[in-house]
C-alpha cells in the first residue's frame, strides 16, 4: 500500500532522543523543550512560541488567551479539521461557519465581510451579531492544506470590526505570503505535529506571537496556572498541556529536515499538476500568485470521487475524500451557516486526497498517476 502521508523520521532524531534517555530528561523539563520553541519562533518569524501536547490545545489555549468566554461566537471557516470548531466549543462558545471559495477552498472573504457588516452590529468597541446579540470574539481562519486567503483583506476586515485573528496553521507550517509565514500574520498563530503533518513529533502542537504578554499568559495556562515553583499555588483553572523533552528534541530533529520535507512535497504537487492536468475532470486546488504553499496534503477534485477512492484503495494506493463540512457534523449542524451555493459540500463530495508522503518515491509517484488514468479510460 503506497500510504496518504507518513512520518518521515530520517535526520537526528534518534541522537537527540538518546540524549533525553541517556540523561534522565524525558519530562516537561529539559533543554529540548526550550531549544524547540526558540528554533521554531526562529524558523517562522515569530517573538515566542509555547510547545503543547497537540494542535488542538494550541487552538483551545490560543482562543481562550484571546478572550473568547462562554456564550460568544468564532467566525471559522465551514471546510476544516473538526479541531477547529471543538476547541471554540471548549470553550462554551459557538462557531459561526462561513463557506469557503470555490477556486483555492479557503474562507470566503466576501462572504466573511457580508457577515460582519450586514448581520451584526457595533456597540462601542465590540461587535455582536444582531440575531442572537452575542458578541463575535474573534476569527479563527484556517490555512486549509498549506494554501492561503488574500491576508490583507482579511487583515483590514479584523482591524475594522476589532476582531482579534488567530491563525490555524496545523497545515501550512512553512507556507509563505509574500515571504511571511504562515500562523505569524494574526495575534497568533496554532500548528499541529499530529502523525500526518509536515513535520511530526507522533502528537504535538505550538502556538506563536509576537505578543509577549500573550505567549505568558498561554505557557501559565498550559502549566495549571502554577505561579509558585515550590508551592502548589494556582491562580486559576489550567490545563496540563505542555509537550515533553522527548518529544521536543524529535520535534527538533524534524523542523532541522523541514526545508527539505517542503521542497519535497512541492515537487511531488508539481509532479501531479503536471502528469493529471488533462485526466478525466479531475480539477485541483488555485494557489494565490503571491501565496507560496507548503503542498501539504495532495487533493483533487472530481465528479467521480467515491469510484476513484474505491479503486484506488482496493490497487494498493491509499486515498482519503474531504472532510465533512462542520454544517454537516450533529454537534454544529445548528450553529449559523453563512452560505450561498454551499461550496463545502461541493468539495467534500468531489475532494480526493492522494498519497504525497515525504518518502514516496519517483516510481510509486508514477504508479499512483499510472492508477488515476486507467481509472479514467476504463
Ligand atoms: C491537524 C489539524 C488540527 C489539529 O491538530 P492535532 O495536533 O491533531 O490536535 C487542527 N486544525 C487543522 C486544520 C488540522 O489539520
Amino acid at each position: 500500500m503506497i500510504p496518504l502521508s507518513v512520518p518521515n523520521v530520517s535526520g537526528r532524531e534518534w541522537e537527540y532522543v538518546k540524549d533525553c534517555l541517556d540523561t534522565g530528561w524525558i519530562s516537561t523539563a529539559g533543554s529540548y523543550v526550550s531549544r524547540f520553541e526558540e528554533e521554531f519562533a526562529k524558523r517562522v518569524g515569530s517573538e515566542g512560541a509555547v510547545s503543547l501536547m497537540n494542535g488542538t490545545s494550541a487552538l483551545h489555549l490560543s482562543l481562550k488567551a484571546v478572550g473568547v468566554q462562554s456564550g460568544e461566537l468564532v467566525v471559522i471557516p465551514n471546510v476544516t479539521f473538526v479541531a477547529t470548531a471543538n476547541a471554540v466549543s471548549y470553550l462554551g462558545a459557538d462557531p459561526v461557519l462561513v463557506d469557503v471559495e470555490e477556486s483555492h477552498w479557503q474562507m470566503d472573504l466576501k462572504l466573511l465581510e457580508e457577515y460582519l457588516r450586514f448581520d451584526c452590529e457595533r456597540k462601542g468597541e465590540e461587535l455582536f451579531e444582531k440575531l442572537s446579540m452575542r458578541r463575535v470574539a474573534a476569527i479563527l481562519i484556517v490555512h486549509l492544506q498549506g494554501g492561503m486567503c488574500d491576508i490583507h483583506k482579511l487583515k483590514g476586515l479584523c482591524d475594522e470590526f476589532g476582531l482579534p485573528l488567530v491563525e490555524d496553521a496545523a497545515e501550512a507550517l512553512g507556507s509563505t505570503i509574500e515571504g511571511r509565514c504562515a500562523g505569524t500574520i494574526g495575534r497568533v498563530g496554532c500548528f499541529s505535529f499530529n502523525g500526518n503533518k509536515i513535520i511530526s513529533t507522533g502528537g504535538g502542537g505550538m502556538v506563536v506571537s509576537d505578543d509577549a504578554a500573550l505567549i505568558k499568559t498561554i505557557r501559565h495556562l498550559a502549566t495549571t496556572a502554577k505561579t509558585d515553583p515550590l508551592r502548589y499555588y494556582h491562580d486559576q483553572v489550567g490545563y496540563n498541556y505542555r509537550m515533553v523533552n522527548v518529544l521536543s528534541a524529535i520535534g527538533l530533529a524534524q523542523l532541522e529536515s523541514l526545508d527539505t520535507f517542503i521542497a519535497k512535497k512541492r515537487s511531488i504537487a508539481d509532479f501531479y499538476r503536471t502528469n493529471l492536468s488533462d485526466v478525466g475532470d479531475i480539477g485541483f486546488q488555485k494557489i494565490l500568485p503571491n501565496v507560496e504553499s507548503n503542498e501539504w496534503l495532495f487533493t483533487v477534485r472530481t465528479s467521480k470521487s467515491t469510484d476513484l477512492i474505491e479503486f484506488l484503495n482496493k490497487e494498493g494506493v491509499m486515498s482519503r475524500p474531504f472532510w465533512f463540512p462542520m454544517s454537516k457534523l450533529p454537534m454544529y449542524e445548528t450553529s449559523r451557516y453563512v452560505s450561498n451555493a454551499d461550496t463545502s459540500s461541493i468539495l467534500h463530495t468531489e475532494g480526493v486526497s492522494i498519497p504525497c508522503s515525504t518518502s514516496i518515491t519517483e516510481r510509486e509517484l508514477s504508479e499512483v498517476v499510472r492508477k488515476i488514468k486507467y481509472f479514467f479510460a476504463r
